[in-house]
C-alpha cells in the first residue's frame, strides 16, 4: 500500500506562526486547564463594541443584507470611508480608491501581493508588527530591518532610511502610532523621512494608521498628506482598535486607483470581499464623531500611566513612554544570562516564557517584532488584572 506523505508547500513551511496569536492561544489553553493566566499578549480592546454600532448590525440583518457585496465593499461604505479620511486625516480619496477587506491584515497582504516581486526589498523600521515580515516573505520579497531603540523613542532617522535604501527597495511598511512600541512620529519627522523618499521615486509607502485614534495627545499625521507622497502611499486603517471591533474583521485602504483596482482583483479570487453585516455596521462606525469613542482612549491612557508606574517599581526593566496604541515595550535585557527560580533566561523569548510559567502572565517576545531585547505588554486589560499581573511579575523577579 502506498502511504500518503504530508507534503506542505515551501511557502507555508517558511512562514512563521503569528506570535501574537500563538501567545493568546497558549494563554487560552492554559486557562482551559484551570490555570489562572492573565493575558497581556493580544492587542485587543477589552471593551464591548459600542451599542450604536451593534444596533446598525442588527438592523442590517433584519433588512436582509445577506448577499455578496461588491468585492471592494459597499459603495455607501466606501463613500463613508472617504468622508472619514477627509474629516480625520485631511486626505481626499474618491470611492474608486478605497478597498474594504477582511481586517487591516488582509488589506496589507493584498498590497504586498499586488506590488511586490521576488527579490524586492521591503524596509521595516523596527520594532514592527509581527505580520509585516511574514507578509513580505509570503510575497517572496526580502525584508530589511531598520533598527531603533528606547534611546531614540523607537523611531528611525532620515539618515538611517537613506543608508538602507538600495536599487531593489520597493516599499516601506510604516506604522505610527506603532505596534509594539506605542511611539508616534511627529509631522516634522514624517516630512524629514519624505524628503529622503522624494529622492527615490520608485519606493511605495504602506502607511498603517490603525492606531490613529488611540493616541494620548500627540497629533497624528498621514504620509499621504504630504503632496509628493500621495501618489505612492497606501493608507491602511480599520475599525478593530478604535471601535473595539477586532472580531468583526473590517480593514480598508485608501490608495492610488490603480493599486486599489489590483487589490480588488486579488481579493476577488481569495475572499470575494468582506462580511456584509460587518460592512453595514462599519458605515455607522466610521461616520460617528470621534468623541463617541473618547471614553476608551481616556481609559487606555490611565492604564498606560498605571503600567509605567508599575514598571518603574521593578528593578532591571526600563520602558519609554508610549504616546499611542495600547502597548509598552520594555527592555528586559538586564536579565539575560541570569538564572531565576531555577529558570535560565538567555533572551526575550526565555523571559516571556518565564513570566508565563512562573507568574502566569502572558506577554509577547520582542524577537517577533525585530527587537530581541524587549517584550511587549498589552495594557488592553482591566486595571485589576494589570495590578495583579505586575504584582506577580515583581514577586517572581525577586
Ligand atoms: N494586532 C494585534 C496584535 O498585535 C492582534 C493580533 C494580530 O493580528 O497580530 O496583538
Amino acid at each position: 500500500m502506498i502511504t500518503l506523505q504530508e507534503q506542505l508547500s515551501e511557502r507555508i513551511n517558511n512562514l512563521p506562526t503569528s506570535q501574537t496569536l500563538a501567545m493568546a492561544a497558549k494563554a487560552r489553553e492554559l486557562r482551559a486547564e484551570g490555570k489562572d493566566i492573565i493575558s497581556l499578549s493580544l492587542g485587543e480592546p477589552d471593551f464591548n463594541t459600542p451599542d450604536f454600532i451593534k444596533d446598525a448590525a442588527k438592523h442590517a440583518i433584519d433588512e436582509n443584507y445577506n448577499s455578496y457585496t461588491p468585492v471592494n465593499g459597499y459603495l455607501e461604505l466606501r463613500e463613508a470611508i472617504c468622508r472619514k479620511f477627509k474629516r480625520d486625516n485631511g486626505l481626499t480619496y474618491d470611492q474608486s480608491q478605497i478597498v474594504v477587506s477582511t481586517g487591516a491584515k488582509q488589506s496589507i497582504a493584498n498590497v504586498a501581493m499586488v506590488l511586490l516581486n521576488k527579490g524586492d526589498e521591503v524596509l521595516l523600521p523596527a520594532p514592527y508588527w509581527v505580520s509585516y515580515s511574514a507578509i513580505a516573505t509570503l510575497a517572496e520579497a526580502t525584508y530589511i530591518e531598520i533598527p531603533s531603540s528606547i534611546e531614540t523613542d523607537f523611531k528611525i532617522t532620515p539618515e538611517q532610511l537613506e543608508a538602507t535604501i538600495t536599487p531593489r527597495t520597493k516599499m516601506i511598511f510604516f506604522n505610527s502610532p506603532n505596534n509594539p512600541s506605542g511611539s508616534s512620529y511627529t509631522e516634522q519627522e514624517y516630512r524629514a523621512l519624505a524628503r529622503v523618499l522624494e529622492k527615490h521615486p520608485n519606493i511605495y509607502i504602506l502607511s498603517d494608521e490603525i492606531y490613529e485614534h488611540i493616541n494620548y495627545g500627540q497629533p497624528t499625521f498621514s504620509f499621504a498628506k504630504i503632496d509628493s507622497m500621495y501618489d505612492r502611499t497606501i493608507t491602511v486603517n480599520g475599525v478593530a482598535k478604535a471601535f473595539a471591533m477586532t472580531g468583526w474583521r473590517i480593514g480598508y485602504i485608501g490608495a492610488p486607483a490603480w493599486i486599489a483596482k489590483a487589490c480588488t482583483k486579488m481579493q476577488g479570487q481569495v475572499t470575494s470581499g468582506a462580511n456584509c453585516i460587518a460592512q453595514r455596521a462599519t458605515i455607522t462606525a466610521v461616520d460617528a464623531p470621534v468623541a463617541n469613542i473618547q471614553y476608551m482612549v481616556d481609559e487606555f491612557k490611565e492604564r498606560r500611566d498605571l503600567v509605567l508606574n508599575l514598571i518603574d517599581a521593578i528593578d532591571g526593566i526600563t520602558a519609554n513612554t508610549p504616546s499611542g496604541a495600547f502597548y509598552v515595550f520594555p527592555d528586559v535585557s538586564s536579565f539575560f544570562g541570569k538564572t531565576i527560580a531555577g529558570y535560565t533566561i538567555n533572551n526575550a523569548t526565555d523571559f516571556s516564557l518565564f513570566l508565563l510559567e512562573k507568574a502566569h502572565v502572558a506577554t509577547v517576545t520582542g524577537d517577533a517584532f525585530g527587537a530581541p531585547n524587549n517584550i511587549r505588554i498589552s495594557y488592553a486589560a482591566s486595571t485589576e488584572e494589570l495590578k495583579e499581573a505586575f504584582k506577580r511579575i515583581k514577586e517572581v523577579l525577586n
